[in-house]
């Protein structure tokens, strides 16, 4: 078969195998195509035609326009496909035989970077690489955004290093995660964690298992790329890592120590490397980082408490809390606030430094809109750094990067203004990188062509052989048009003309009827259906003259425009600073912003275990509401302290009501309230006070999950497990409805047992909202356990939520009262009035067994057979009664109790 191919599909071949894991996209003339599977994937994802090179129909074809390749490529990028791109690699004018090809770039969900890319996002291309043995065993995670050059790691140790690390990705949602071939991580999370890292055995915090989804996988996005494991060594992966940062030592990058996180971002370097990802001069930093810097939230959280992402794909970003933060004026304050959400502070001082900087600009409106407008204009400029390193920039991108440079000089003295502050710190140290923006404007002429090739994106002035190449080439075009005129009156022939194009040159056209008219000095060139083409002499020696004119003021152009890319690369860390800055600039505006449009107030963030707020307001719904305009949300307050002694207030709140009361609201309200603080943003209250939290935790039970159709208790059940495991007395819990997938009586103990042990054990501030309305016992004994309920209002038309929290347990036959107004029958209505009694009457009985302390007297007297014995007695005519009969009763009262039997 092989001899049988044809040499374009020999050299096709070969390029395919070099990349047999990638759709290989090969370049003939104006088109890609695709060959065999590829081809048959290709059209079934893009919906081609499947057509066929050869006339037997054995080898499947397909393709995509060049020009139009974008649009497909980002598809099968978001599906998951790596792409292998063999492009021409010569002019198949001047080519002598067959052109030559190469695969240029290979291109990954991970490192596809396009101008399509969502601005507010970055995209994520991670890695994880375990290193070490036994008791030194850690999981580093590393993760670069390519179309930024952000580039960062961090590392997990421990029992829980796998569980952390996976969260971690998880967390991040990466479009690509690289691993180690044969470490297993692909397959199963199972594998990973007993095949490659084994849970220390006396370590003390060793979690059950890492947060897992529905089959056992933890819940990673994105695609999942094997690479060499000799990639993932040490002795490989830390040098390449040094070579590329140009640095001798990683230390200085917070690296010390930290192996594990290091051979994970040197895979990445071999990843970029061995992918053809472009030149990654901007690719010189890297940052380790702490989760322990932040306030942690794990990926189940962020989830729940939708921060970044609606819980249900089908709903709009309005439910997320970035898309209601969201004010920002640029691409880089749109990602920092993203990231910020996801890793709020933890620092008191800075903290306050950032609520004292929105304070000011909240309060002073001239100054505040003169900042934001600056900012007007601004593009993406770590974006378009990448780009231009990533040499995807073309001379327009490089000019729009100029023309948001020009506007940073504004853009400080708008800073300055505040004139205190960190306001006054982002204005001193502020780079306007004028020098930058000057070498652009002083070689890109104001509107240059898309494409270098077309030439004339270069200035006048910049090279004095490009100027006299150009100038020749126009008198060139000057004296074609010459010829035109003249040789038209020479035949007489008013139609004449002169024509270019790319495979005959410069040529005279002269249509079929008037060729007799043609002179000998013509020399035919080429015969059409209408007209007949010709040259001469004087002809060819111009076209020579103009053609090498432009061939070798295109070489100039190109030179001087890598020059320019170069002396900007090597200002890359600047570039990214200024952006940086700028990102900051864009979020405290935006907090400022948001702070005096909405009437929000500053919160009061301290040391202590408080977390207090009055005329609280949920910022998502409240502002959802607003917008369908379906009312106002009612305000509400809370008070926790989770102080030694508890001398303050309750720890932990249990909170009781109907369905649809607000339960739910109310727990996410304090989880986000907390995190708007801590990331230096006014909040909807009247008042807040925070003791700083170190973890926030959300776990909503089962039914309230049971749209996203998972196998929901054993997954709450880890949840809740690595909650009571790795909690502290800093931490913020929010269990929503606990325990709700399993029988009553497990869910009940479960939760009553979780209740006991987050109160006497964890002490952290908890909000703990139930349908057991046992659970409300528990406050005769539990000192820091406090009830409040939602409320309700019962009218005429119907019940109508208050969606107020008050002090107290929440009436628990609600639900019949519910079901009356809602107009089940009224028979109904009664046998579950009935039923209910005895169900109650027997579980309170149960529930007080579990609390030492209450009466043991009543106990007894509740069990069912009692009942029956306190139901004779009800029913005993006491006048009626002798004394001798009394007393037989009494004794045969005494005889069941003590016989047990009626
Ligand atoms: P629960 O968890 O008690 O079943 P939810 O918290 O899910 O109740 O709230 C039910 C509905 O009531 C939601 O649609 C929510 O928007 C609305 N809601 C909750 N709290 C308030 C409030 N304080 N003011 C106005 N509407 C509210
Ligand atoms: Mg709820």
């Amino acid at each position: 078969m092989e001899s049988g191919l044809t040499p374009v599909m020999r050299q096709y071949r070969a390029a395919k195998d070099a990349h047999p894991d990638a759709l290989l996209f090969f370049r003939l003339g104006d088109f890609y195509e695709l060959f065999y599977d590829d081809a048959i994937i290709a059209a079934r994802e893009l919906q081609l035609t499947l057509t066929s090179r050869d006339k037997t129909k054995s080898v499947p074809m397909c393709g995509v326009p060049y020009h139009a390749a974008g649009g497909y490529l980002q598809r099968l990028l978001r599906k998951g496909y790596r792409v292998a791109l063999c492009e021409q690699m010569e002019d198949p004018k001047t080519a002598k035989t067959i052109v030559r090809r190469e695969v240029t770039r290979v291109l990954t969900p991970g490192t596809a970077v396009d101008a399509a890319l969502e601005a507010s996002q970055s995209q994520w291309l991670a890695s994880v690489a375990a290193a070490g043995k036994d008791a030194t065993a850690s999981v580093g995670v590393a993760a670069i955004d390519l179309s930024t050059g952000e580039f960062r790691a961090t590392e997990f140790a421990g029992g829980t290093a796998w569980a952390l690390a996976l969260d971690e990705l998880a967390r991040m949602r990466p479009a690509e995660v690289l691993f180690a071939r044969g470490s297993g991580f692909g397959a199963t999370t199972q594998s990973v964690r007993q095949g490659v890292l084994s849970p220390a055995q006396d370590d003390t915090t060793v979690m059950s298992g890492p947060p897992v989804g529905e089959d056992g996988a933890p819940e990673l996005s994105g695609a999942r790329t094997e690479v060499e494991e000799w990639a993932f060594t040490e002795e490989y992966a830390i040098p390449l890592l040094r070579q590329q940062l140009k640095v001798h030592s990683l230390d200085g990058m917070g690296m010390a120590g930290h192996v594990a996180a290091g051979v994970a971002a040197g895979a990445i370097v071999h990843y970029l490397r061995a992918t053809k990802q472009g030149a990654l001069e901007h690719l010189d930093a890297l940052r380790y980082y702490e989760r322990s810097d932040c306030l942690e939230l794990d990926a189940v959280s962020v989830r729940n408490l939708e921060l970044v992402e609606p819980l249900f794909s089908s709903e709009g970003p309005q439910t997320t809390l970035f898309w209601t933060l969201d004010a920002c004026c640029t691409p880089m304050g749109k990602r920092t606030l993203r990231a910020q959400l996801l890793r709020p502070m933890q620092s008191l001082t800075d903290i306050d430094a950032r609520l004292d900087a929105v304070g000011l600009a909240a309060a002073d409106l001239r100054r505040r809109e003169g900042v934001r407008r600056a900012m007007d204009g601004v593009l993406d400029l770590e974006r378009l750094l990448g780009r231009v390193a990533m040499e995807t920039a073309g001379p327009r991108e490089v000019v729009s990067l100029g023309a948001t440079l020009a506007r940073l000089p504004g853009l400080r003295s708008a800073v300055a203004e505040f004139a205190s502050g960190r306001w006054d710190e982002l204005a001193k140290s502020f780079d306007t990188l004028d020098d930058l923006q000057e070498m652009i404007a002083r070689t890109l002429v104001d509107e240059p062509p898309v494409a270098l090739s077309d030439g004339g994106a270069i200035r006048e002035g910049i090279d004095a052989e490009l100027d006299d190449l150009r100038g020749l080439s126009s008198s060139g075009r000057q004296r074609i048009a010459a010829i035109e005129e003249r040789e038209r009156e020479r035949t007489g022939i008013a139609s004449l003309k002169v024509r270019f194009n790319s495979v005959f040159g410069y040529y005279l056209e002269v249509t079929k009827a008037n060729a007799k008219a043609v002179p000998a000095d013509y020399e035919r060139k080429q015969t059409l259906v209408n007209a007949e083409r010709f040259t001469t002499s004087e002809l060819k020696e111009l076209e020579t003259k103009i053609l090498t004119a432009q061939e070798r003021s295109g070489e100039i152009e190109r030179r001087i425009f890598a020059d320019l890319r170069r002396q900007l690369l090597t200002q890359a860390a600047r570039v990214r600073e200024t952006s940086r800055q700028i990102a900051e600039i864009d979020l405290l505006g935006n907090f400022a912003h948001l702070a005096a449009l909405r009437g929000w107030v500053r919160p009061s963030v301290d040391a202590s275990g408080v977390l207090e707020f009055i005329g609280a307001r949920h910022p998502v719904v409240e502002r959802r509401l607003e917008e369908q305009g379906a009312g106002r949300f009612v305000p509400n307050s809370l008070s926790l302290c989770a102080s030694e002694d508890g001398s303050e207030g309750p720890s932990l709140l249990l909170i009781t009501g109907p369905n649809m009361g607000g339960k739910s609201t109310y727990l996410r309200q304090a989880a986000l309230l907390t995190i708007m603080a801590q990331c230096g943003c006014f909040v909807p209250a009247e008042r807040m006070r925070l003791g700083l939290v170190d973890r926030i935790y959300t776990r909503i039970g089962a039914s309230d999950n049971v749209a996203r159709g998972r196998s929901t208790f054993m997954v709450e059940m880890t949840e809740t497990a690595a909650i009571l495991n790795t909690a502290t007395a800093r931490s913020l819990i929010l269990l929503d409805e606990m325990g709700r997938g399993t029988a009553t009586y497990d869910g009940l103990s479960l939760a009553w047992a979780t209740v006991e042990h987050l109160h006497d054990t964890v002490g952290a501030r908890t909000l703990f909202a139930t349908h057991y309305h046992e659970l409300t016992l528990l406050a005769e004994r539990l000192l820091r356990l406090k009830n409040v309920r939602v409320t309700v209002k019962e009218s005429a038309g119907g019940i109508v939520f208050l969606h107020t929290v008050e002090a107290g347990a929440a009436n628990k036959s609600y639900g019949i009262e519910v079901a009356r107004l809602a107009g089940l029958p009224q028979a109904v209505i009664e046998r579950a009035r009935e039923v209910l009694k005895v169900h109650e009457r027997a579980e309170s009985q149960q529930v007080r067994e579990a609390v030492p302390d209450a009466a043991k007297v009543q106990m007894t007297m509740f069990t069912p057979l009692s009942q029956k014995i306190v139901d004779r007695i009800e029913a005993v005519d006491v006048d009626g009664l002798t004394p001798r009969e009394a007393l037989a009763l009494l004794a045969e009262l005494q005889r069941e109790l003590k016989g047990g039997g009626a």
